[in-house]
């Protein structure tokens, strides 16, 4: 029997008039993550996708990649059989022969609707053979093995296994977004969280070189490599803060000032969206987690922007937060020590409701646009890929 891996989306099936566009996308996206990997034909059929596993094909490895492909709910090692019913019953047998289990269950999808037989009786057919070859009992509760069977157009598909992916939609059906990433446990996840709707993000990191090493710079690089992992490619701009940050000190009561270094990074990092036709910003803000995110603040930061600013983990509990880092794997690099570029010149209490009369009187002492556009013409821009994927791995191909 051919083995195929059937994958299955969830969303995307929803997606009535889209649909071939998120499902084209989908199998560009999986041939990324598989790429340096063995496999065959990437096809699409009714309502999945189907990838053709050649021999010496890596399993483990393709399970672990297709996982973190956003768009699939599930998908499943199979082995493709045939549509007569006597046949699939022995070629499940042949698959299940060797296997220890004292009750099954027989699961049955069918997607053709002409198929002579429903579901619940393909099942009991397959099912009573099954019974006969083993001895063992039905039991469609808690059932030791499952054998699912999928009828769909020609085919006749045989599997053990459900895979569990992350779900979401499909990178690149998004549009970009331009995403603050400090190099703290939030706005990774923030990323993650934005990634997975469909959306591609470039990255934007403020570094305040020389005041600080050159270490938080390294930490954001690992973090955008890990990101990576889900969108096949990770752009970083590392913006130089450190001026910006001087000419606040310098005329800003302390009070204000994260709120005006919130201010000018919101108004770099839309200018590098623009550059990268971006629709909107991402931060890390979570309400209440710190004093610059009372709604005051986060109002008085919004308003220096004119794009939208998205903020995924605004309703989340920390506790959430970092248990998702976890398992995206970004918590361990988060959580190791640096100077972020706002813990400098920071006071102990700063403002909680800053308001923009506040931030605009302070803001006409310094030549905002001159300082802006002095950054924008200082950032260094890298391309971080991951190892499996082509170095430079566009969404619209
Ligand atoms: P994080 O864990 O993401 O640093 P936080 O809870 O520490 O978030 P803040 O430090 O107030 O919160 O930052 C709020 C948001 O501002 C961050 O989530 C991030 O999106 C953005 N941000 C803060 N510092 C930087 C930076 N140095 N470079 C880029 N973005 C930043
Ligand atoms: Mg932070």
């Amino acid at each position: 029997m051919d083995r195929y891996i059937l994958v299955h989306y969830h969303e995307v099936g929803l997606k009535k008039n889209n649909r071939e566009f998120f499902e084209r996308k989908l199998k560009q996206n999986i041939e990324l993550a598989l790429h340096g990997l063995p496999y065959g034909r990437v096809r699409r059929i009714s309502g999945r996708l189907l990838i053709q596993l050649p021999d010496g094909a890596e399993p483990d490895q393709m399970a672990e990649r297709l996982r973190d492909v956003f768009g699939i709910a599930y998908f499943a090692f199979s082995w493709l059989s045939n549509q007569d019913l006597d046949r699939l019953a022995q070629d499940a047998w042949s698959l299940m022969e060797g296997r220890r289990f004292s009750s099954f269950a027989v699961n049955t999808k069918r997607g053709e609707k002409s198929f002579p037989l429903n579901s619940v009786q393909i099942s009991a057919k397959v099912g009573a053979y099954i019974g006969l070859k083993s001895g063992a009992r039905v039991d469609l509760e808690h059932p030791d093995l499952t054998c699912f069977i999928e009828i769909v157009e020609t085919f006749a598909f045989l599997y053990f296994e459900k895979r569990k992916a992350r779900g979401g939609l499909p990178v690149s059906t998004g549009g970009r977004v331009a995403v603050l990433l400090s190099g703290g446990i939030d706005s990774p996840v923030a990323a993650y969280r934005i990634i997975k709707r469909g959306c591609r993000a470039v990255f934007v990191h403020f570094h305040s070189f020389p005041h600080t090493t050159l270490d938080s710079q390294e930490k954001v690089r690992n973090l955008v490599r890990i990101l990576a992992r889900f969108q096949y490619s990770g752009r970083l701009y590392l913006v130089p803060f450190a001026d910006i940050q001087r000419q606040i000190v310098a005329f800003a009561p302390p009070p204000i000032r994260i709120v005006l270094y919130r201010r000018f990074m919101v108004r770099i990092a839309e200018a590098l969206a623009f550059k990268e036709r971006a629709g909107a910003l991402v931060t890390g803000e979570s309400i209440g987690q710190v004093a610059s995110q009372t709604l005051e603040n986060i109002r008085a930061i919004a308003e220096a922007a004119t794009l939208p600013i998205l903020r995924p983990l605004i309703g989340d509990d920390k506790q959430d937060i970092i248990s998702l880092a976890q398992d995206i794997g970004t918590l361990e690099t988060s959580i190791q020590p640096d100077q972020d570029c706002c813990t400098l010149f920071i006071p102990k209490h700063p403002h909680t409701k800053v308001t923009l009369p506040i931030v605009r009187a302070a803001e006409a002492q310094l030549d905002v646009d001159g300082l802006v556009s002095d950054a924008v013409s200082h950032v260094a821009m890298e391309d971080h890929g991951i190892p499996s994927a082509p170095a430079k791995a566009d969404g619209n191909i």
